[in-house]
């Protein structure tokens, strides 16, 4: 989490009930309940939500989703500079890839929900919004790019979702292609596993 306790409007509040909407969405169809809105010039221009089942694709997470969104709808000539006009609003702490993705397209800012302890990239686990991300082939000497970052709001709310979700387990889980144990049990578990690291 920042260091700093941060301070939210009402207006933030009423972004991240959006982000909400899309997270108990997620959780209706099975997925990961993590959802996201992306704001610019003070309105709504993409939401996302958690689709790494619907799309059997483990990078398709909420951020992604809104991403993709929002590049299909930008032209060409806005795509490299938009994103510094766009906030993001996302029920659970960006992951470390998200913040590397977040990072790379200079978001003006990011305000998240719960902390993410096992895999957060906005302070829990790695600092990625201070250290920014060179990209795959990038110049590790490049100064990173500083994604200024807010936690914490609705950050309850957030984790009774999570909490919702993986004590229910999810039926849709993709099962692990190759099973330690051949138990029936022990891929189930290996399956809840996987679905952790999302
Ligand atoms: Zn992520």
């Amino acid at each position: 989490m920042p260091e700093i306790a941060c301070t939210f409007t009402d207006l933030d509040t009423a972004f991240m009930s959006q982000a909400f909407v899309q997270a108990k969405q997620a959780l209706n169809r099975g997925e990961v309940p993590i959802g996201c809105v992306i704001v610019r010039d003070g309105s709504v221009i993409a939401t996302g939500s958690n689709l790494t089942n619907e799309t059997r694709n483990a990078t398709m997470h909420a951020e992604m989703d809104a991403i993709n969104k929002v590049n299909a709808l930008l032209p060409d000539e806005d795509k490299s500079t938009a994103y510094s006009r766009c906030q993001l609003y996302v029920t659970c702490e960006p992951c470390i890839m998200c913040a590397g993705a977040l990072s790379l397209l200079h978001f003006q800012e990011v305000v998240f929900g719960c902390a993410n302890d096992r895999f957060g990239g906005c302070g829990s686990i790695l600092s990625i919004h201070k250290t920014g991300c060179g990209g795959c082939g990038g110049q590790e000497s490049a100064p990173g790019f500083q994604l200024k970052c807010r936690g914490g709001l609705m950050a309850a709310e957030a984790v009774a979702l999570l909490k919702d979700f993986y004590a229910t387990g999810n039926p849709k889980a993709p099962k692990p292609h190759r099973p330690l144990k051949q138990n029936a049990e022990a891929s189930k578990e290996a399956a809840v596993e996987q679905l952790k690291e999302h």
